[in-house]
């Protein structure tokens, strides 16, 4: 079988939702949409089901495929629904919804519905995207209640710029949600990931972490609170070939790469089909049977090329490590010139493998 794989370390997974839980002191819905970032997510809320306080997915699809696999914890829709009638599904499989616009609330208030629906009401606080005008806010918040269709609601904003610490935008958004919820006594959430491990001070009575909860740090630059999550997927393989170069040979497509002295290759059997990032450049970090070494040459298809002149015991067969717990996955994505997010949602063809 082609040695490329993805191991998930189910303890790590659940080390970094208990840290998201210590640092907030809030209820923590583990945020699992895009297949928990590439990570698999039924065999993710599997893995946390018996502590988590619930899930976030960014869609009734991606929820429904939980709730198939009998996950039975709260999940809440990131997105709410996209047409009206999503909303019978919604009630049949009880899940949350957000409500981000005035034409859900028409939608609300004109359902049948069996039981009432738990709704997180959301405020576009600055990052305008999606979400109420803070100046509608209230009045939405009424009209949900005078429907009598939702027996909750939780009041949540989301961050543009939290993953920035000393940037005001974050404080801005906060004050703006501040004024927009005022006088109302309802749940509160805004806090992501940068913001459970950046923002202490940002109130919460529910956080949404999800790229911490993989054991990626969301900031560019080190980080205290960071440096406590336990990387969960490890992407592997091993060296299929060996090539020794002269110097001024060429390397791969393009001939990105030429041999600045006698040099040799080892071929990995990984590419960007398998979801490593093609514009990885020469130098980006990865490990060979536990050796830092570096990618040479252009990232292809199915395989990945990498400089092993200076590991003399390495060859034919040796262990590769792209990312994982010594090569960490932020840093080939900054290498790439990419974010950690991308590059796990990009995995595909590898087998996960569960540990
Ligand atoms: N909450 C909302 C509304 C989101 O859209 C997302 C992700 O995009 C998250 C929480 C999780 O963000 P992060 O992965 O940065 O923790």
């Amino acid at each position: 079988m082609r040695p490329a794989r993805a191991l998930i370390d189910l303890d790590a997974l659940r080390h970094n939702y208990r840290l998201a839980r210590e640092l907030s002191g809030a209820r923590a819905l583990a945020v699992v949409k895009a297949d928990a970032y590439g990570h698999g997510s039924v065999r993710c809320a599997q893995a946390l089901e018996a502590e988590a306080d619930g899930f976030a997915v960014a869609c009734i699809e991606e929820a429904l495929v939980l709730r198939e696999a009998g996950i039975r914890a709260p999940i809440l829709l990131l997105e709410g629904f996209f047409e009206a009638d999503e909303l019978a599904l919604i009630d049949q499989h009880d899940l949350w919804c957000v409500i981000h616009a005035q034409w859900q609330i028409d939608a609300i208030e004109q359902a049948q519905l069996s039981k009432p629906l738990t709704a997180w009401l959301k405020l576009d606080s600055g990052m305008h995207r999606v979400g109420l005008h803070p100046a509608d806010y209230q009045h939405a918040y009424r009209r949900l209640l005078a429907s009598g269709k939702v027996s909750k609601i939780v009041l949540m904003s989301h961050f543009a710029r939290a993953d920035e610490p000393e940037c005001e935008r974050t404080a801005e958004q906060l004050a703006v949600f501040q004024q927009a919820r005022e006088g109302l006594s309802a749940e509160v959430s805004l806090r992501n990931s940068p913001a459970v491990l950046g923002w202490p001070q940002v109130p919460s009575d529910w956080v949404r972490p999800g790229i911490m909860l993989y054991g990626a740090t969301p900031f560019e630059q080190a980080q205290e609170q960071a440096a406590r999550l336990q990387p969960v997927m490890t992407l592997e393989s091993k060296v299929i070939s060996v090539r020794e170069l002269p110097t001024g040979e060429p390397v791969g497509y393009g001939a990105r790469f030429v041999a600045e002295r006698p040099t040799r290759v080892g071929v990995v059997a990984m590419g960007y089909a398998d979801g490593y990032p093609r514009h990885a450049p020469s130098g980006t970090p990865v490990m060979v049977d536990g050796q830092l070494t570096r990618l040479i040459g252009r990232v292809s298809m199915d395989m990945l090329t990498v400089d092993l002149t200076d590991l003399p015991q390495t060859g034919l067969g040796s262990h590769v490590e792209l990312w994982g717990k010594q090569v960490l996955a932020s840093d080939v994505a900054m290498a790439a010139g990419s974010i950690p997010y991308q590059i796990f949602c990009n995995l595909r063809r590898v087998p996960l493998l569960y540990l």
